[in-house]
């Protein structure tokens, strides 16, 4: 599993984590999310702007 970096707050989804509060349960690969998804910490930057985390 990979992981996506936000680049404007270091905010990192993590794809065997998911992120259940915003309604992906863990396992949720990084293609199943929206592009219009936003950071869910900043709220600033969207999927399009993540970075691969590795
Ligand atoms: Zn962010």
């Amino acid at each position: 599993m990979s992981a996506f970096r936000c680049p404007g707050c270091g905010y990192v989804y993590d794809e065997a984590a998911g992120h259940p509060r915003e309604g992906f349960p863990p396992g949720t690969p990084w293609s199943e999310v929206p592009d219009d998804w936003a950071c869910p910490d900043c709220g600033v930057r969207d999927k399009v702007d993540f970075e691969a985390d590795d």
